[in-house]
């Protein structure tokens, strides 16, 4: 799981950086709108913490910025303003949550779970490709209607997969995404993986799904493309 963090706060910023990272995540930072923006629309994050008030401009003019471009990772707010305007106003600009300045980092922790818990805004339990049918509750993944099993990693590379269907990714985007570090040498696991996972929802069937896009990576789509 990835982490942007927009905060110009330095000792804040360090000490988020520090603390999410112990706890598992790969964790980005940027300390201005104009590069929380570019980071933002390069990297795919799972979750972004966002500052209200940034040298270069609002954390909701981020914010708006971001869901007009359609990123769709669950963004957290920190605000030292704690009024209900303020958050009734990124709520609006499609923030998923609030937190109040100061704060505990544990309440920071728990929040971040439960956001990762629920996901992008837009995705429902169950998503579709072709005739392959995978149910984020309770994991079952159908193909033709034939019940499908697969271990909990070949499960979280179909479904990270799925969620960016017809998009390139590159081994590092797997390998961060899925076994939530970003050590290059991991790099052949995304390979062994993706061909447990051909084996199990491609062989045999006319219409191959996962494709292997050279110099990149893997896709998984039904068009031509990418
Ligand atoms: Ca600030």
């Amino acid at each position: 799981m990835r982490i942007l963090i927009v905060e110009d706060e330095k000792d804040l910023a360090t000490l988020l950086l520090r603390d999410l990272e112990a706890d598992g995540y790969a964790v980005d930072a940027a300390s201005t709108v104009a590069g929380g923006l570019a980071m933002a629309t390069t990297v795919h994050y799972d979750i972004i913490i966002l500052d209200l008030l940034l040298p270069d401009g609002s954390g909701t003019e981020l914010l708006t910025a971001l869901r007009q471009r359609r990123i769709d990772a669950p963004i957290l707010v920190l605000t030292a303003n704690g009024d209900l305007d303020t958050k009734v106003e990124n709520f609006d600009a499609g923030a998923d949550d609030c937190l109040t300045k100061p704060f505990a980092i544990a309440e920071l922790l728990v929040r971040v779970r439960a956001l990762l818990r629920r996901g992008p805004v837009t995705v429902s339990s169950t998503l579709k490709l072709a005739d392959l049918e995978i149910d984020r509750l309770t994991h079952q993944v159908r193909r033709g209607g034939q019940r499908i099993e697969l271990s909990p990693k070949e499960y979280s590379l179909l479904e990270y997969m799925m969620l960016h269907s017809g998009r390139a990714l590159s081994r590092s985007m797997i390998v961060e995404h899925v076994w939530d570090q970003s050590f290059e040498d991991l790099s052949n696991i995304v390979d062994v993986y993706v061909r447990l996972l051909r084996r199990k929802i491609d062989d045999g069937v006319e219409t191959k799904l996962i494709r292997t896009v050279r110099g990149v990576g893997y896709a998984i789509g039904t068009d031509g493309g990418p």
